[in-house]
């Protein structure tokens, strides 16, 4: 398994608010190589086989719509050690605990709508990459 790359989702606040630009300028700027790179929309059912994990979770009902009710920008990036150190770069889950100069701290809006997904673990970046890109999607 490849486990120097990792997924992520410009999350659809940080693309109303017209963050994807500012965005992608931090993650090229960190390092990391854009892999794969597509505009796309969730479906109800996509967003919660996403996000299954958190579906016994109180705020599930609201995660769903959230990331469903806009475009999203999804990518695979590449980097060594890409899942930590993507984490590390995109902060804390919530903006207000996100240490300065992370993608969170800057762009996000609150816990639930907070600009950007990071994958957890190279297993999950693999799984969450093959959900978005087929092979022919990645560089
Ligand atoms: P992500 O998986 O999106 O990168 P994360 O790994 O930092 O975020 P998780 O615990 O996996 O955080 O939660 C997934 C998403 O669920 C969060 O990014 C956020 O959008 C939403 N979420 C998490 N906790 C809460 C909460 N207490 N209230 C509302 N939404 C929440
Ligand atoms: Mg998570």
């Amino acid at each position: 398994m490849i486990t120097n790359r990792t997924f992520t989702m410009i999350k659809p606040d940080a693309v109303e608010n017209g963050h994807i630009g500012g965005i992608l300028e931090k993650i090229s700027s960190a390092g990391f190589k854009i892999v794969a790179m597509k505009y796309t929309q969730l479906s109800t059912r996509d967003a919660e086989a996403f996000y299954a994990v958190h579906s016994e979770r109180p705020f599930f009902g609201e995660l769903v719509e959230f990331m469903t009710r806009g475009p999203i920008v999804a990518a695979i990036l590449e980097k060594d050690n890409a899942v930590e150190d993507f984490r590390a770069l995109i902060g804390a889950t919530n903006p207000a605990e996100a240490a300065e100069g992370t993608i969170r701290k800057l762009f996000a809006t609150s816990i639930g709508e907070n600009a950007v997904h990071g994958s957890d673990s190279d297993e999950n970046a693999a799984i969450e990459g093959a959900f978005h890109f087929s092979g022919r999607e990645i560089f």
